[in-house]
């Protein structure tokens, strides 16, 4: 399995000012690759929580660690600072960086300075590759530390985060996962209490223990509950995947009307 970590930077996500939405995007978009966010960690904009959050994170040695927000030019943006911090190296004026930087604000009719601010975005960690931002002014940056992870380090804005993550950071999770198969349902039901159905999904379980089964309360109407079951089964073999799918499907469809259930709608995505 490849391992992905998120670690968000930004007082604003931990103040309620800003949802992270970043950390569901990522997740989703891996879990539709056939892989998953392990982990999200989130810090405020500190140069001591930076550097010790990379490291707390690089201990798991994960395959890869995506680092979100703080690349910009504001005094609160210091995670590349912290992020050399905290893996003991030198911050390097890199002048690929200074470059796309200035390729940016000329497209967009700017005049190029290099200012203390702009400077501050070229400067990156020792060993910091520098990474196109279609969308805005600051580059991503990929590098390597520990035992072989890759770190991508991209900025907060969503659309900016988007653009450097899909073109860099998910072609090389990508090429690492290799082909997966995914086959996936979403029933929704109704008459069948969650406590009811518990039983059968950790039967289901039993049966195929490499599934993820779960179940969403989706509230009571005129005393009657309704809910949503996800199942989903992820595998390399593709054969595989689709005959433990079959079975969990038909197994939790039977269970489901034997409880006194209707299924009233199924979603199902099978790759
Ligand atoms: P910029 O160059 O625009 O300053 P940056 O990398 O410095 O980018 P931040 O300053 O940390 O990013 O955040 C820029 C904007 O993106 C802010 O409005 C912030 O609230 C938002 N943002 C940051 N992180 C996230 C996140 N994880 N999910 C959603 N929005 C986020
Ligand atoms: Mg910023």
């Amino acid at each position: 399995m490849v391992s992905v970590v998120n670690f968000a930077v930004g007082k604003e996500l931990l103040i309620g000012r800003t949802m992270n939405t970043n950390a569901y995007w990522i997740g989703g978009r891996l879990y539709k690759m056939g892989g998953m966010l392990d982990r999200i960690l989130t810090v405020t904009d500190s140069l001591e929580e930076i550097s010790s959050g990379i490291k707390e994170l690089l201990a798991l040695h994960p395959d890869f660690i995506i680092v979100v927000g703080g690349l910009g030019p504001t005094p609160d943006d210091m995670t590349l600072k912290g992020i050399a911090l905290g893996l003991g190296r030198k911050l390097k004026f890199n002048e690929d960086a200074a470059r796309m930087i200035k390729e940016h604000l000329e497209k967009a009719g700017r005049v190029f300075e290099l200012t203390p601010q702009r400077k501050k975005m070229a400067t990156l960690p020792e060993g910091g590759t520098p990474l196109t931002n279609d969308v805005g002014t600051a580059p991503g940056v990929r590098l390597t530390a520990g035992k072989g992870t890759v770190v991508y380090c991209l900025p907060g804005v969503p659309r900016e985060m988007r653009n450097i993550f899909t073109n860099f950071a998910e072609k090389e999770i990508r090429e690492k996962l290799g082909e997966m198969h995914i086959a996936k349902v979403t029933l929704k039901f109704s008459g069948v209490f969650e406590a009811a159905l518990a039983p059968s999904i950790e039967e289901a379980l039993k049966m195929h223990p490499e599934a993820y089964i779960k179940s969403h309360p989706r509230g009571l109407k005129a005393g009657v509950p309704n809910l949503e079951l996800d199942v989903t089964v992820t595998s390399r073999d593709k054969r595989k995947a689709r005959s433990a799918y079959s079975e969990l499907l038909s197994f939790l469809t039977r269970r489901i009307s034997e409880l006194g259930g209707t299924v009233t709608a199924k979603r199902e995505a099978i790759r």
